[in-house]
């Protein structure tokens, strides 16, 4: 049995960096940007109106009240898309739209509300002074021409994608997904929406895999519940090592009579770095690799499934990605938390925020086999050994789970 932080630095020196591809705007949600994406042109990329009315010459409306409102003639119409090219002269406006390009000799623009209005007589009253810049966008004032909008490296969310559109990127690079192949394994297993017969459970690991894989950023390519049979096992199993990068099953790795799992690995050529880690739940993980695969074998209990995706598994997703090490967060324990003598524990728990702290606390079902303890669940709570719980008030590491907010 290794060390959780042994277990780390060994899978840290067998992570490949994937490669890139191109993919078109409308695919590219959750990828990570393998190049900076700079401006290609300034924004706004013209001088325009931020409000619907009459762009003016800022000195024409001096004066200008309610009361004694200043008439303007009006020589054009710049909108949206149909810029003006008349120049405003001496007591003269264009009509101008939000988004429309400011035309040449105009220096700013009164609201359409400050006015009376569009007059087909082609004269404009304006009942309000106003000053250079006025409701004006400026050239360039959002951003320069060249700057660099978004990093490599990025996650693209939905304001990620809006800017790459804003800027004209119909197509963007980008690292390639991790091929992920799951499996579950066990005589026991059943697919939901079947009938159970005595002694079955249903197959929960292998849905929590594919929906963790889908959030990560991974495609899975093999997905597959596999018999406690080793020709079985053989077979599923020399297929992913063939196409995927990351092998990820749960269940059979234990101590069990059928756990054929390992050996079954390592027959087909993996190397084993290690198996048994000082942890909880989880103890019995398996971890090799071939020339192209890593390969982990989780336990089959629920949680440990879950927790060792989340512990293991997804880090190094996003390392393949490319994606930085997350910082992890300390909260302050507001119940005692169960530490054990020489393995780290792992907890579903729920943090929140309390006068500025994050305060937290593990779920009271303590069991790998209890997976509803992940239900109200927003975090991991993370302790390394020692003799004695963690009292109310200590300090305990905290893995956010990325999709839940503290709260
Ligand atoms: P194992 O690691 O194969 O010894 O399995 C440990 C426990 O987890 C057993 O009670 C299994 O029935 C259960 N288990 C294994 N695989 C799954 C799965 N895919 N979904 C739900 N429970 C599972
Ligand atoms: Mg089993």
């Amino acid at each position: 049995m290794i060390s959780v932080k042994e277990a780390k630095s060994i899978i840290q020196k067998h992570i490949p960096q994937l490669g890139t591809e191109t993919v078109s705007l409308n695919k590219v949600g959750n990828r990570v940007l393998a190049q900076d994406i700079t401006a290609k042109f300034p924004m706004p990329r013209f001088d325009n109106s931020a409000m619907d009315g009459f762009a003016v010459r800022a000195s024409d409306t001096k004066g200008a009240s309610q009361m004694n409102p200043v008439t303007l003639k009006m020589v054009s119409v710049s909108s949206a898309g149909s810029p003006s090219d008349v120049t405003v002269g001496l007591g003269e406006c264009a009509q101008c739209m939000t988004g429309g390009k400011l035309p040449d000799g105009a220096d700013a623009v009164v609201m359409v509300e400050n006015t009376s209005g569009f007059s087909v007589r082609g004269s404009v009253r304006v009942f309000l002074e106003t000053h250079r810049g006025k409701h004006v966008r400026k050239i360039g004032e959002e951003i320069q021409e060249g700057e660099v909008l978004i990093p490599n490296g990025t996650r693209i969310t939905p304001g990620e994608i809006g800017t790459l559109a804003t800027f004209g990127y119909g197509e963007v690079s980008v690292i390639k997904k991790p091929k992920l192949a799951i499996f579950g394994t066990g005589d026991e297993l059943i697919e939901p929406g079947n009938k159970l017969m005595h002694g079955q459970i249903y197959n929960s690991n292998l849905y929590m895999f594919a929906e963790l894989a889908e959030r990560v950023g991974a495609d899975v390519i093999i997905r597959n519940v596999i018999k406690d049979d080793r020709e079985s096992l053989r077979s599923f199993l020399s297929e992913a090592l063939k196409s995927c990068d990351v092998v990820v099953s749960s269940g059979g790795v234990s101590m069990g009579r059928f756990d054929y799992v390992r050996e079954v690995f390592m027959e087909l050529g993996v190397r084993e770095h290690f198996w048994k880690v000082a942890q909880k739940p989880g103890k019995p993980m398996f971890f090799g690799t071939d020339e192209t695969t890593l390969i982990f074998g989780l336990p089959g209990n629920p949680v440990s499934s879950y927790i060792g995706f989340m512990e293991w598994v997804w880090p190094v997703l996003e390392t393949m990605m490319g994606i930085p090490e997350q910082k992890f967060l300390t909260g302050i324990l507001k119940e005692s938390f169960p530490r054990e003598k020489v393995k780290y524990r792992f907890l579903f728990g729920k943090a929140w925020m309390e006068a500025g702290t994050i305060m937290c606390k593990s779920s009271a079902k303590t069991g790998s086999h209890m997976l509803s303890s992940s239900l109200e669940a927003n975090c991991i709570l993370i302790s390394e050994n020692g003799d004695s719980p963690l009292q109310p008030g200590e300090e305990i590491r905290i893995n956010i789970l990325p999709w839940k907010t503290i709260g």
